[in-house]
């Protein structure tokens, strides 16, 4: 399938892992698109294949058939224009945060003055300005997460990968990172992919979530027809979050094996 509005495109996209066990199917036939300036949430059971298809956009996999196309082009491998963050953010522990969020622009030989004026104003953008100084130890995790997204956005990449960046946060952290992050976006206008296991921030964030089954397929796309900014009491939110839950429950109740992924792709591959 090729769909031409689409700005990240996953085509008939498949990822097995070959183990000593074994050959793991994490994604199976994955067809997605999301279009330029999209936000897009993947929802699912762990371990059926969220990450490996971040992993995948951002080229740090390849697919072992399909193919997985950003901007037009082929994903090869890594490439600045695809920023990642991931759910425990590694920061520099000997560098400062101005630092951390400096890195890419210094192994990208950018000018000092360029990067200087960058780095500040990623710092404001994400609340940390009067911390540049400050080293990770002395942050908090909703901090460390905050630098975590301002390195990402550094180098100005078009497509922001965010895999599971506010789940060891506290729930007012997280609800106000959330708020950031739509702030970011509508700013910025790149192109999001977040992995979450929290329905209700994918709803509140997304213009469509994306809901695995338990087999690396996707069971559906649901689009988020709410305004933004989104309330969490609106009468309209719950029902999505419903609708989710219950077919991802729905997935899980077909399942007659919890290693899912595991013991049904090695013995019962799809071809
Ligand atoms: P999720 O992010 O949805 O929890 P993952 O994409 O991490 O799922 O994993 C999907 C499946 O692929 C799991 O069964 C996992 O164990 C397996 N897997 C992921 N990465 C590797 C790898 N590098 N080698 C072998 N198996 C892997
Ligand atoms: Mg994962």
């Amino acid at each position: 399938m090729t769909d031409e509005t689409a700005f990240v495109a996953l085509e008939n996209v498949s990822k097995r892992y070959e183990t000593g066990e074994g050959t793991i199917a994490a994604l199976e036939e994955i067809d997605l698109s999301v279009p330029e300036g999209g936000f897009v949430s993947l929802v699912g059971p762990s371990g059926c294949g969220k990450t490996t298809l971040l992993r995948l956009v951002a080229g740090l996999e390849s697919p072992s058939s399909g193919r997985v196309r950003v901007g037009g082009d082929v994903v090869t491998g890594p490439d600045p224009d695809r920023g990642l963050v991931f759910q425990s953010t590694t920061l520099y522990p000997w560098r400062t945060v101005a630092e951390n969020v400096r890195f890419g622009l210094e192994v990208n030989d950018t000018s000092a003055t360029v990067a200087d004026r960058r780095v500040e104003r990623l710092l404001s953008m994400v609340g940390l300005a009067d911390r540049a100084d400050a080293y990770p130890s002395e942050l908090s995790g909703g901090m460390r997460t905050r630098v975590g997204i301002a390195r990402a956005l550094a180098l100005d990449p078009e497509v922001l990968l965010l895999d599971e960046p506010f789940s060891d946060l506290d729930v007012a952290t997280r609800e106000s990172l959330q708020e950031d992050l739509l702030g970011i976006w509508h700013e910025l206008g790149k192109t999001v992919v977040l992995v979450t296991h929290t329905v209700g921030e994918a709803v509140r964030l997304s213009d469509s979530v994306v809901v695995f089954d338990g087999h690396g397929a996707i069971s559906t796309v649901v689009d988020v027809d709410l305004d933004r900014p989104r309330d969490f009491e609106t009468d309209r939110f719950d029902p999505y979050v419903s609708a989710i839950r219950n077919t991802i429950r729905d997935g899980r109740r077909n399942d007659q094996s919890t290693d899912r992924c595991f013991e049904q792709h090695t013995t019962n591959p799809k071809h």
